[in-house]
């Protein structure tokens, strides 16, 4: 008989957190997907699974909640994002590097069978391609965050060559969604302007209006990593973390694809800190490898992404 998978998932009051504990628990036994995080646990958690509050910084309390619920899986979600990180670099480092290394260290000492930890488009810099970025290009990340992530992929490779632990990751694009609220990265922008756009606001942009990054829909990056989770080892190539697309767009053109349902719908930029950020991202991503080994296919393109938000914003204002 198969192992029952029990699985922990760490920051799952996040953005990304919440709708992915709610999909695990769809596919496994719900009391054996534990969410935790440093927050309340999220509304849409409550009576849906089991719930501890948990810092992942502290290693001990880590590591005893594995042991006792017989954890065979971690998702590690629990980070410091792009723009919150250049407010304080060195806090971004510690936390997302050592955070890490407690998840990959108790991954290898207790066996586990994977363990899931996302990176970012922001492993790339100035010095890789800005269209179709491949898999594997320059890597000169000028962010905190983006250094973090890259250091934390090069961890993932080394614990799987070195230790055999199982260690999965997509650089994720800029997510859309509309169930829980972003955390603090450059691409929350999108998710702002759907809000004004229902809330008949105007939008002023951090942003420059040209300026175009690689973006995905919520349910996308959910299926995604549940597929590259659920795909035999054997197709798994990569061991640090896999290029992942969907659509691209800049504010001007995610405006437009707005206005076309909300025609008075109105934006102004007044680009920040975040600009630079953006600058020094790729505008779209070559995931040829992660279609090649896993199978991987986005559903949704921005035209359908944006019917699907507006309707779903409107439906919650209602
Ligand atoms: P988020 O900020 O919305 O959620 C992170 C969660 O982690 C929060 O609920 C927070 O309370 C929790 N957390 C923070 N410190 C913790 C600690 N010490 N112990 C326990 N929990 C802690 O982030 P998200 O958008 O859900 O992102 C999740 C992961 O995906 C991160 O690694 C992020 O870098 C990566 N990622 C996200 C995006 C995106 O667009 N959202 C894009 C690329 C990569």
């Amino acid at each position: 008989m198969p192992v029952k998978e029990r699985i922990l998932v760490i920051g799952a009051c996040g953005q990304i957190g919440v709708e992915l504990t709610l999909a695990l628990r769809k596919i496994y036994e719900p009391q054996h997907v534990i969410a935790a995080d440093l927050r309340d646990e999220h509304p849409l958690l409550k009576g849906t699974g089991p719930y501890v509050t948990l810092d992942v910084m502290n290693r001990e309390m880590l590591h005893v909640l594995v042991i006792r619920h017989h954890i065979t899986q971690i998702y590690h979600l629990a980070a410091i994002l792009s723009a919150t990180a250049e407010k304080n670099p060195a806090l971004a480092w510690h936390i997302n590097m050592q955070s890490l290394i407690h998840v990959l260290e108790i991954a290898r000492e207790e066996n586990l069978h994977k363990v899931y930890w996302p990176s970012s488009i922001a492993v790339f810099g100035r010095g890789a391609p800005r269209q179709q970025t491949p898999q594997h290009t320059i890597l000169e990340p000028t962010t905190a965050y983006g250094i973090s992530k890259l250091a934390g992929e090069r961890w993932c490779e080394y614990y799987h060559e070195r230790y055999g632990v199982d260690v999965r990751s997509l650089r994720y694009p800029g997510l859309i969604s509309y169930k829980s609220s972003p955390g603090g990265g450059t691409t929350d922008y999108a998710i702002e302007m759907f809000q004004a756009a229902v809330e008949n606001r105007t939008y002023t942009c951090p942003l420059a209006p040209d300026a175009r990054l690689p973006m995905m829909y919520m349910p996308d990056a959910i299926r995604a990593t549940i597929e590259l989770m659920e795909a035999p080892a054997d197709r798994i190539s990569l061991h640090s973390s896999y290029n992942l697309h969907a659509f691209h767009f800049s504010p001007t053109e995610l405006a437009a694809a707005i206005r076309k349902h909300v025609p008075e719908f109105e934006i102004c930029y007044q680009p920040d800190f975040r600009q630079q950020i953006a600058e020094s991202w790729p505008e779209s991503i070559d995931d040829s490898q992660a279609r090649r080994d896993w199978g991987w296919k986005p559903a949704f393109d921005l035209e359908s992404m944006t019917v699907d938000m507006l309707q779903n914003l409107q439906q919650l204002r209602k």
